[in-house]
């Protein structure tokens, strides 16, 4: 077989260079982020293989399904509070400083199925936040849903806190394996697909592109026609059709790609 000496790899550089001129060219940019954006603020990814929330599997079993809190909220909550502590004492990273950077000079829009609220720490309003997987920052009880206030800032309480309503015990209110998204934050995330498609750039950050339904708003914005640049330690499912793949820690690349954008 012969070599086409005429074929060169695109390199990191041009890739860069490529997705400086991408944001540069649009006047919105929707940022769509998973578990390794946080992952340099201290919280693990859900499939890290050493340190994963998924190697605890009967931990997860447990407070990652609504089948764990409705039959034993307690032990629920006792292997909950080990998911939880570190979102309690992460700091946002400059990676979400980043996008809190660019929004002074774009209008900014954020997908994120995180629920550490981290984007909204670092300074982004939460009005331009959809949590398409809810927060671990506010709790129902599980048998009614009734809304409990329970305030992180004093420590994580050691049982599950009590509905003041109907005395049922409290799980979060994020979305658990099996159950629907939130529909608010779900209409909010494909208006803004909708909208903004045609004259917006969708930066995809440390997702797997694998946990539907939320997985599958990348692809709606790529099957109109937006563009899309890509940021991981290593390729997803997305990787093939995007137009950057950028392949790096997004606290070190980000930073760097919104200072190009905004000099
Ligand atoms: P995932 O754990 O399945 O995948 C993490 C992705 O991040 C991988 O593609 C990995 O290669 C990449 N990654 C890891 N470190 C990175 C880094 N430093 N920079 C850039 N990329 C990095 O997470 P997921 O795809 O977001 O889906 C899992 C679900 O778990 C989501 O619903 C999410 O809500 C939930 N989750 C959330 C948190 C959080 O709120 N911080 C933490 C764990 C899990």
């Amino acid at each position: 077989m012969q070599e086409n000496n005429n074929i060169q790899p695109i390199s990191n550089a041009e890739l860069f260079e490529e997705a400086v001129q991408l944001i540069k060219d649009h006047e919105n940019v929707i940022f769509f982020t998973g578990a390794g954006i946080s992952a340099e603020s201290g919280i693990n990814t859900f499939r890290d293989p050493e340190h994963g929330v998924w190697a605890n599997k009967i931990g997860l079993a447990l407070f990652g399904t609504p089948f764990g809190w409705n039959w034993i909220p307690s032990i629920s909550w006792s292997f909950f509070k080990g998911f939880l502590q570190p979102i309690v004492d992460a700091q946002p990273n400059n990676a979400h400083h980043a996008i809190t950077r660019v929004s002074t000079n774009k209008k900014v829009r954020v997908i994120t199925q995180n629920v550490d609220a981290l984007h909204q720490r670092a300074g982004i309003d939460a009005k331009h936040v959809a949590e398409v997987h809810g927060t671990v920052y506010k709790f129902r009880c599980c048998k009614n849903g009734h809304p409990i206030d329970v305030n992180l800032e004093h420590g994580i309480p050691n049982s599950s806190p009590l509905c003041a309503v109907c005395g049922s015990k409290a799980r979060p209110d994020a979305t658990l394996f099996t159950e629907a998204l939130p529909a608010d934050a779900l209409n909010k995330a494909y208006h803004w697909i909708e909208k903004y498609s045609r004259n917006s750039v969708m930066v995809i950050i440390g997702t797997t592109g694998i946990v539907y339904p939320a997985a599958g708003m990348p692809e709606s914005f790529m099957n109109k026609g937006g563009k899309v640049i890509e940021i991981n330690i290593e390729e997803s499912s997305y990787t093939p059709r995007v137009n950057c793949f950028l392949k790096g820690k997004a606290a070190e690349i980000l930073p760097q790609l919104i200072y190009r954008v905004i000099v």
